[in-house]
Protein backbone atom coordinates (compact mmCIF):
# COMPACT_ATOMS: atom_id res chain seq x y z
CA UNK A 1 0.00 0.00 0.00
CA UNK A 2 1.55 3.09 -0.73
CA UNK A 3 1.65 5.52 1.77
CA UNK A 4 -0.30 8.59 1.70
CA UNK A 5 0.91 12.53 0.90
CA UNK A 6 0.75 13.31 4.35
CA UNK A 7 2.87 10.22 5.65
CA UNK A 8 5.54 10.59 2.60
CA UNK A 9 5.96 14.63 3.72
CA UNK A 10 6.21 13.61 7.49
CA UNK A 11 8.75 10.76 6.22
CA UNK A 12 10.78 13.16 4.18
CA UNK A 13 11.07 15.89 6.95
CA UNK A 14 11.84 13.33 9.40
CA UNK A 15 15.06 12.65 7.13
CA UNK A 16 15.42 16.19 6.45
CA UNK A 17 15.40 16.95 10.33
CA UNK A 18 17.90 13.72 11.13
CA UNK A 19 20.30 15.25 8.63
CA UNK A 20 19.79 18.86 9.17
CA UNK A 21 23.45 19.51 10.31
CA UNK A 22 25.06 18.26 7.09
CA UNK A 23 22.55 20.77 5.32
CA UNK A 24 23.37 23.52 7.47
CA UNK A 25 27.29 22.70 6.96
CA UNK A 26 27.03 21.87 3.11
CA UNK A 27 25.23 25.67 2.66
CA UNK A 28 28.06 27.25 4.35
CA UNK A 29 30.78 25.45 2.33
CA UNK A 30 29.36 26.93 -0.50
CA UNK A 31 28.65 30.12 1.37
CA UNK A 32 32.67 30.46 1.94
CA UNK A 33 33.28 29.39 -1.92
CA UNK A 34 31.47 32.23 -4.28
CA UNK A 35 31.86 31.93 -7.69
CA UNK A 36 30.35 34.08 -10.53
CA UNK A 37 28.12 32.44 -13.27
CA UNK A 38 29.46 30.28 -15.52
CA UNK A 39 32.53 29.63 -13.25
CA UNK A 40 30.85 28.01 -10.74
CA UNK A 41 33.29 24.82 -11.06
CA UNK A 42 33.61 24.11 -7.52
CA UNK A 43 30.29 24.37 -6.50
CA UNK A 44 29.53 21.60 -9.26
CA UNK A 45 32.45 19.28 -7.84
CA UNK A 46 30.95 19.41 -4.38
CA UNK A 47 27.08 18.58 -5.78
CA UNK A 48 28.91 15.97 -8.16
CA UNK A 49 30.66 14.40 -5.24
CA UNK A 50 27.31 14.88 -2.42
CA UNK A 51 25.37 12.80 -5.27
CA UNK A 52 27.87 10.24 -5.45
CA UNK A 53 28.31 9.58 -1.97
CA UNK A 54 24.30 8.60 -1.88
CA UNK A 55 25.12 6.97 -5.31
CA UNK A 56 22.93 8.87 -7.16
CA UNK A 57 23.83 9.06 -11.03
CA UNK A 58 24.07 12.12 -12.61
CA UNK A 59 24.71 14.60 -15.79
CA UNK A 60 27.31 16.97 -15.01
CA UNK A 61 28.89 20.01 -17.45
CA UNK A 62 25.67 21.17 -18.98
CA UNK A 63 25.82 24.69 -20.04
CA UNK A 64 29.27 24.79 -18.32
CA UNK A 65 28.87 23.51 -15.19
CA UNK A 66 25.35 22.68 -14.45
CA UNK A 67 24.72 18.97 -12.87
CA UNK A 68 21.19 17.33 -13.15
CA UNK A 69 20.08 13.75 -11.57
CA UNK A 70 16.88 12.03 -12.52
CA UNK A 71 15.04 10.29 -9.45
CA UNK A 72 12.57 7.80 -11.35
CA UNK A 73 8.89 7.53 -10.03
CA UNK A 74 7.25 4.28 -9.66
CA UNK A 75 5.54 4.95 -12.88
CA UNK A 76 6.71 8.11 -14.82
CA UNK A 77 3.45 10.00 -15.31
CA UNK A 78 5.22 13.57 -14.76
CA UNK A 79 8.50 14.73 -14.57
CA UNK A 80 8.80 17.61 -12.01
CA UNK A 81 12.53 19.43 -11.69
CA UNK A 82 13.49 21.18 -8.18
CA UNK A 83 16.08 23.60 -9.15
CA UNK A 84 18.97 25.57 -7.29
CA UNK A 85 21.25 28.04 -8.54
CA UNK A 86 24.78 27.66 -8.36
CA UNK A 87 26.37 31.35 -8.90
CA UNK A 88 26.92 34.15 -6.65
CA UNK A 89 27.01 38.05 -7.39
CA UNK A 90 30.10 40.32 -7.50
CA UNK A 91 29.94 42.62 -3.73
CA UNK A 92 33.49 44.22 -3.65
CA UNK A 93 32.94 44.86 -0.21
CA UNK A 94 31.05 42.05 1.57
CA UNK A 95 33.04 40.96 4.29
CA UNK A 96 33.02 37.11 2.92
CA UNK A 97 33.73 38.38 -0.67
CA UNK A 98 36.07 36.31 -2.42
CA UNK A 99 39.15 38.18 -2.05
CA UNK A 100 40.15 37.38 -5.95
CA UNK A 101 37.08 37.90 -7.50
CA UNK A 102 34.87 39.77 -5.06
CA UNK A 103 32.08 37.17 -5.78
CA UNK A 104 29.68 36.86 -2.56
CA UNK A 105 26.51 35.08 -2.01
CA UNK A 106 24.78 37.80 -1.36
CA UNK A 107 21.99 36.37 -3.33
CA UNK A 108 21.28 33.21 -1.02
CA UNK A 109 22.28 30.70 -3.88
CA UNK A 110 23.97 28.95 -0.85
CA UNK A 111 20.54 28.02 0.61
CA UNK A 112 19.44 26.67 -3.11
CA UNK A 113 21.88 24.13 -3.11
CA UNK A 114 22.22 23.23 0.17
CA UNK A 115 18.03 22.59 0.09
CA UNK A 116 18.89 20.19 -3.30
CA UNK A 117 20.93 18.38 -0.56
CA UNK A 118 18.04 18.11 1.78
CA UNK A 119 15.72 16.88 -0.84
CA UNK A 120 18.12 14.15 -1.92
CA UNK A 121 18.32 12.81 1.70
CA UNK A 122 14.59 12.69 1.88
CA UNK A 123 14.11 11.51 -1.20
CA UNK A 124 16.75 8.54 -0.66
CA UNK A 125 16.28 7.80 3.06
CA UNK A 126 12.75 8.00 3.03
CA UNK A 127 12.39 6.00 -0.35
CA UNK A 128 9.66 8.38 -1.82
CA UNK A 129 10.42 7.66 -5.13
CA UNK A 130 8.43 3.96 -4.16
CA UNK A 131 5.18 5.87 -3.51
CA UNK A 132 5.17 8.74 -6.27
CA UNK A 133 4.03 8.76 -9.84
CA UNK A 134 6.53 10.25 -11.60
CA UNK A 135 9.88 11.30 -11.76
CA UNK A 136 12.08 14.40 -9.72
CA UNK A 137 14.54 15.66 -11.36
CA UNK A 138 17.31 17.63 -9.04
CA UNK A 139 18.48 20.43 -11.25
CA UNK A 140 21.61 22.40 -10.36
CA UNK A 141 22.05 25.67 -12.79
CA UNK A 142 24.52 28.00 -13.33
CA UNK A 143 24.34 31.71 -13.99
CA UNK A 144 21.23 32.82 -12.77
CA UNK A 145 22.87 36.45 -12.49
CA UNK A 146 23.05 38.42 -15.29
CA UNK A 147 26.55 39.95 -15.35
CA UNK A 148 29.93 40.38 -16.89
CA UNK A 149 28.25 40.76 -19.93
CA UNK A 150 31.05 41.22 -22.16
CA UNK A 151 32.65 38.07 -20.44
CA UNK A 152 29.50 35.85 -21.47
CA UNK A 153 29.30 37.99 -24.85
CA UNK A 154 33.08 36.54 -25.15
CA UNK A 155 31.76 33.04 -24.32
CA UNK A 156 28.93 32.94 -27.00
CA UNK A 157 31.38 34.12 -29.20
CA UNK A 158 33.24 30.81 -28.87
CA UNK A 159 30.33 28.92 -29.21
CA UNK A 160 30.21 27.71 -25.01
CA UNK A 161 27.19 29.19 -24.90
CA UNK A 162 24.36 31.15 -26.74
CA UNK A 163 22.20 32.86 -23.64
CA UNK A 164 23.73 34.47 -20.98
CA UNK A 165 21.17 32.78 -18.30
CA UNK A 166 21.64 29.27 -17.58
CA UNK A 167 18.21 28.23 -17.38
CA UNK A 168 17.72 29.86 -20.94
CA UNK A 169 20.77 27.33 -21.76
CA UNK A 170 19.04 24.50 -20.23
CA UNK A 171 15.81 25.41 -22.35
CA UNK A 172 18.30 25.38 -25.52
CA UNK A 173 20.27 22.36 -24.68
CA UNK A 174 17.29 20.13 -24.29
CA UNK A 175 17.34 19.80 -20.55
CA UNK A 176 13.92 21.07 -19.95
CA UNK A 177 12.56 18.71 -22.96
CA UNK A 178 11.36 15.64 -20.70
CA UNK A 179 10.25 18.40 -17.47
CA UNK A 180 6.09 18.73 -16.99
CA UNK A 181 6.83 21.20 -14.01
CA UNK A 182 9.49 23.56 -12.31
CA UNK A 183 9.66 23.97 -8.81
CA UNK A 184 12.29 26.23 -6.64
CA UNK A 185 12.85 28.62 -4.25
CA UNK A 186 14.71 31.96 -3.38
CA UNK A 187 15.97 32.44 -0.04
CA UNK A 188 14.72 36.50 1.42
CA UNK A 189 15.70 38.60 3.72
CA UNK A 190 13.16 38.43 7.17
CA UNK A 191 14.44 41.25 9.30
CA UNK A 192 11.64 42.86 10.86
CA UNK A 193 9.04 41.80 8.99
CA UNK A 194 5.79 39.09 9.78
CA UNK A 195 6.10 37.32 6.31
CA UNK A 196 8.70 34.87 6.39
CA UNK A 197 7.09 32.73 2.92
CA UNK A 198 6.13 33.74 -0.01
CA UNK A 199 4.87 31.17 -2.19
CA UNK A 200 5.28 32.95 -6.07
CA UNK A 201 5.33 36.39 -6.94
CA UNK A 202 5.38 38.24 -10.75
CA UNK A 203 9.00 40.04 -12.25
CA UNK A 204 10.10 41.90 -14.88
CA UNK A 205 11.63 40.33 -18.14
CA UNK A 206 14.63 42.48 -19.83
CA UNK A 207 16.42 42.18 -23.12
CA UNK A 208 20.20 43.43 -22.74
CA UNK A 209 22.41 45.47 -25.52
CA UNK A 210 25.59 46.24 -25.85
CA UNK A 211 26.10 49.47 -27.95
CA UNK A 212 29.06 51.18 -29.73
CA UNK A 213 29.02 54.10 -31.35
CA UNK A 214 31.24 54.67 -34.35
CA UNK A 215 32.81 58.30 -35.49
CA UNK A 216 35.95 59.38 -36.76
CA UNK A 217 39.59 60.84 -35.31
CA UNK A 218 40.62 64.03 -35.09
CA UNK A 219 42.64 66.35 -33.32
CA UNK A 220 40.33 68.26 -30.40
CA UNK A 221 42.06 71.61 -30.85
CA UNK A 222 43.56 71.41 -34.37
CA UNK A 223 41.06 70.29 -36.72
CA UNK A 224 37.68 69.07 -35.07
CA UNK A 225 35.93 69.90 -38.07
CA UNK A 226 37.66 66.81 -39.33
CA UNK A 227 35.75 63.93 -36.67
CA UNK A 228 32.87 62.70 -36.18
CA UNK A 229 32.33 62.86 -32.70
CA UNK A 230 30.76 59.70 -31.72
CA UNK A 231 30.15 61.18 -28.03
CA UNK A 232 28.00 63.30 -29.06
CA UNK A 233 26.49 60.66 -30.97
CA UNK A 234 25.99 59.27 -27.47
CA UNK A 235 24.42 62.24 -25.54
CA UNK A 236 22.24 62.60 -28.08
CA UNK A 237 21.15 58.83 -28.29
CA UNK A 238 20.68 59.15 -24.55
CA UNK A 239 18.62 62.16 -24.81
CA UNK A 240 16.30 60.56 -27.94
CA UNK A 241 15.72 57.74 -25.02
CA UNK A 242 14.77 59.68 -22.38
CA UNK A 243 12.47 61.26 -24.77
CA UNK A 244 10.51 58.03 -24.62
CA UNK A 245 9.67 58.00 -21.70
CA UNK A 246 6.05 59.35 -21.45
CA UNK A 247 5.42 56.49 -23.77
CA UNK A 248 5.91 53.91 -21.48
CA UNK A 249 2.12 53.07 -20.00
CA UNK A 250 2.60 52.71 -15.74
CA UNK A 251 1.35 49.31 -16.28
CA UNK A 252 3.95 47.76 -18.27
CA UNK A 253 6.63 49.00 -15.40
CA UNK A 254 9.68 49.70 -18.35
CA UNK A 255 12.70 50.92 -16.99
CA UNK A 256 15.81 51.95 -19.42
CA UNK A 257 18.97 51.93 -17.57
CA UNK A 258 21.47 52.54 -19.66
CA UNK A 259 25.79 53.04 -18.49
CA UNK A 260 28.08 54.55 -20.69
CA UNK A 261 31.50 51.73 -20.38
CA UNK A 262 33.78 53.82 -22.83
CA UNK A 263 33.59 57.80 -23.20
CA UNK A 264 36.50 58.02 -25.53
CA UNK A 265 39.98 57.26 -25.53
CA UNK A 266 42.26 60.33 -25.14
CA UNK A 267 40.99 63.65 -24.69
CA UNK A 268 42.56 65.59 -27.37
CA UNK A 269 41.08 63.35 -29.28
CA UNK A 270 37.83 63.50 -31.22
CA UNK A 271 35.96 60.44 -29.52
CA UNK A 272 35.28 57.68 -32.40
CA UNK A 273 34.77 54.68 -30.27
CA UNK A 274 32.25 55.16 -27.58
CA UNK A 275 30.53 52.13 -26.04
CA UNK A 276 27.45 51.59 -23.80
CA UNK A 277 25.43 48.82 -22.10
CA UNK A 278 21.72 49.11 -21.49
CA UNK A 279 19.09 47.11 -19.94
CA UNK A 280 15.53 47.38 -21.29
CA UNK A 281 12.84 45.83 -18.65
CA UNK A 282 9.14 45.37 -18.58
CA UNK A 283 5.81 43.18 -17.20
CA UNK A 284 5.29 41.76 -20.80
CA UNK A 285 7.36 40.47 -23.82
CA UNK A 286 5.01 42.86 -26.24
CA UNK A 287 5.88 45.83 -23.83
CA UNK A 288 9.20 44.85 -23.49
CA UNK A 289 9.99 44.76 -27.46
CA UNK A 290 7.58 47.82 -27.73
CA UNK A 291 10.81 49.97 -25.59
CA UNK A 292 13.36 48.22 -26.99
CA UNK A 293 11.92 49.26 -30.46
CA UNK A 294 12.21 52.58 -29.50
CA UNK A 295 15.19 52.48 -27.86
CA UNK A 296 17.02 51.07 -30.94
CA UNK A 297 15.60 54.05 -33.10
CA UNK A 298 16.76 56.22 -30.10
CA UNK A 299 20.20 55.31 -30.55
CA UNK A 300 20.13 55.13 -34.32
CA UNK A 301 19.14 59.13 -33.99
CA UNK A 302 21.78 59.96 -32.25
CA UNK A 303 24.36 58.55 -34.59
CA UNK A 304 22.45 59.54 -37.30
CA UNK A 305 22.34 63.69 -36.04
CA UNK A 306 26.40 63.46 -36.64
CA UNK A 307 27.10 61.16 -39.35
CA UNK A 308 28.13 58.48 -36.72
CA UNK A 309 27.28 54.96 -36.87
CA UNK A 310 25.65 52.89 -34.29
CA UNK A 311 26.15 49.07 -33.86
CA UNK A 312 23.67 47.13 -31.03
CA UNK A 313 24.62 44.15 -30.08
CA UNK A 314 20.90 42.58 -28.76
CA UNK A 315 21.45 40.12 -25.85
CA UNK A 316 18.33 37.87 -24.53
CA UNK A 317 17.68 38.62 -21.69
CA UNK A 318 15.17 37.15 -18.46
CA UNK A 319 11.56 36.53 -19.35
CA UNK A 320 8.98 38.25 -16.81
CA UNK A 321 8.07 35.62 -14.13
CA UNK A 322 4.62 34.09 -15.40
CA UNK A 323 2.86 32.80 -12.29
CA UNK A 324 0.36 29.85 -11.98
CA UNK A 325 -1.81 30.08 -9.34
CA UNK A 326 -2.94 26.38 -8.69
CA UNK A 327 0.77 25.82 -8.43
CA UNK A 328 1.61 28.77 -6.15
CA UNK A 329 -1.68 27.54 -3.94
CA UNK A 330 -0.09 24.20 -3.64
CA UNK A 331 3.35 25.63 -2.45
CA UNK A 332 1.44 28.17 -0.61
CA UNK A 333 -0.36 25.22 1.56
CA UNK A 334 3.12 23.57 2.36
CA UNK A 335 4.61 26.73 3.76
CA UNK A 336 1.65 27.10 5.70
CA UNK A 337 2.26 23.88 7.53
CA UNK A 338 6.19 24.79 8.36
CA UNK A 339 5.43 28.24 8.96
CA UNK A 340 1.94 29.20 10.02
CA UNK A 341 -0.74 30.71 8.05
CA UNK A 342 -0.08 33.96 10.08
CA UNK A 343 3.61 34.05 8.44
CA UNK A 344 3.05 33.37 4.87
CA UNK A 345 1.37 34.59 1.55
CA UNK A 346 0.67 33.19 -1.39
CA UNK A 347 1.23 35.14 -4.32
CA UNK A 348 2.88 38.79 -3.98
CA UNK A 349 3.05 41.86 -6.46
CA UNK A 350 6.59 41.57 -8.34
CA UNK A 351 9.37 44.48 -7.70
CA UNK A 352 10.89 45.69 -10.91
CA UNK A 353 13.80 43.01 -10.73
CA UNK A 354 14.16 40.38 -13.06
CA UNK A 355 15.20 36.22 -12.89
CA UNK A 356 15.46 33.54 -15.21
CA UNK A 357 12.58 31.48 -13.93
CA UNK A 358 10.83 33.66 -16.06
CA UNK A 359 11.64 31.77 -19.11
CA UNK A 360 11.12 28.48 -17.57
CA UNK A 361 7.35 29.88 -16.94
CA UNK A 362 6.36 30.52 -20.44
CA UNK A 363 6.97 26.82 -21.09
CA UNK A 364 5.49 25.16 -18.43
CA UNK A 365 4.27 25.96 -14.96
CA UNK A 366 6.34 27.23 -12.21
CA UNK A 367 6.93 28.21 -8.73
CA UNK A 368 9.74 30.23 -7.60
CA UNK A 369 9.15 30.99 -3.90
CA UNK A 370 10.57 32.97 -1.04
CA UNK A 371 11.88 31.80 2.05
CA UNK A 372 13.31 33.98 4.49
CA UNK A 373 16.34 33.81 6.44
CA UNK A 374 18.51 35.96 5.26
CA UNK A 375 19.23 39.49 6.40
CA UNK A 376 20.79 42.68 5.18
CA UNK A 377 19.79 43.83 1.46
CA UNK A 378 20.45 41.15 -1.79
CA UNK A 379 23.51 42.29 -3.86
CA UNK A 380 24.47 44.65 -0.83
CA UNK A 381 27.46 44.53 1.40
CA UNK A 382 25.21 43.64 4.90
CA UNK A 383 23.81 40.64 3.20
CA UNK A 384 23.85 37.60 5.62
CA UNK A 385 22.38 33.91 6.13
CA UNK A 386 20.93 34.59 9.47
CA UNK A 387 18.71 32.00 10.45
CA UNK A 388 19.96 29.09 9.19
CA UNK A 389 17.66 26.43 9.86
CA UNK A 390 15.08 28.22 7.84
CA UNK A 391 16.98 28.82 4.71
CA UNK A 392 19.16 26.26 4.48
CA UNK A 393 16.74 23.56 6.09
CA UNK A 394 13.25 24.59 5.94
CA UNK A 395 13.36 25.62 2.74
CA UNK A 396 13.78 21.85 1.33
CA UNK A 397 10.86 20.72 3.06
CA UNK A 398 9.02 23.64 0.99
CA UNK A 399 10.37 21.87 -1.89
CA UNK A 400 10.14 18.07 -1.54
CA UNK A 401 6.51 18.40 -0.19
CA UNK A 402 5.22 20.83 -3.18
CA UNK A 403 6.85 17.50 -5.09
CA UNK A 404 4.96 14.74 -3.02
CA UNK A 405 2.06 17.38 -3.44
CA UNK A 406 2.52 16.91 -7.25
CA UNK A 407 3.42 13.50 -7.67
CA UNK A 408 1.67 11.31 -4.87
CA UNK A 409 -1.58 9.69 -5.55
CA UNK A 410 -1.39 8.59 -9.47
CA UNK A 411 0.43 12.03 -10.14
CA UNK A 412 -2.92 13.43 -10.00
CA UNK A 413 -2.76 17.10 -9.06
CA UNK A 414 0.76 17.79 -11.28
CA UNK A 415 -1.25 16.39 -14.11
CA UNK A 416 -4.50 18.31 -13.33
CA UNK A 417 -2.32 21.74 -13.43
CA UNK A 418 -0.47 20.77 -16.24
CA UNK A 419 -3.41 20.17 -18.09
CA UNK A 420 -4.79 23.82 -16.95
CA UNK A 421 -1.84 25.13 -18.11
CA UNK A 422 -1.54 26.77 -21.06
CA UNK A 423 2.11 27.25 -22.63
CA UNK A 424 3.06 31.14 -23.37
CA UNK A 425 5.32 29.71 -26.28
CA UNK A 426 6.83 26.83 -28.00
CA UNK A 427 10.72 25.75 -27.45
CA UNK A 428 11.06 26.84 -30.73
CA UNK A 429 9.41 29.94 -30.75
CA UNK A 430 11.19 30.75 -27.12
CA UNK A 431 14.54 29.94 -29.32
CA UNK A 432 13.34 31.87 -32.57
CA UNK A 433 11.36 34.98 -31.12
CA UNK A 434 13.89 35.35 -27.85
CA UNK A 435 17.34 33.79 -28.72
CA UNK A 436 17.12 35.44 -32.23
CA UNK A 437 18.16 31.33 -33.52
CA UNK A 438 17.18 30.45 -36.99
ZN1 LIG B 1 20.33 38.11 -7.26
ZN1 LIG C 1 19.20 35.26 -6.61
Amino acid sequence: MARSKEELKRDACAAIDRHHEDIIAYGEAVYHEPELGYKEFRSAARFQSFLDSLHIAHRDNIAITGVTANLPGRTTKLRVAIMGELDAVLVPGHPDADPKTSAAHACGHCCMQAALTGVAWAIQEAHLMDDLDGDIELMAVPAEEYVELEYRNQLRKEGKIHFLSGKQEFIRLGVMDDVDIMVMQHTASTHDEKIKATAASSANGFVGKLIRYIGKEAHAGGAPWNGINALNAANIGLMAINAQRETFRDEDHIRVHPIITKGGDLVNIVPADVRLETYVRGASVQAILDASAKVNRALQAGAYAVGAQCEITELPGDLPMIVDPELADVMYRNLCMLFGEDACQCIAQGSGGSTDAGDISHLMPTVHAYIGGASGGAHCPDYRIEDKEMAYVTSAKALICTAIDLLADGAAKGLQIKGDYQPKMTKEEYLRDWGHIE
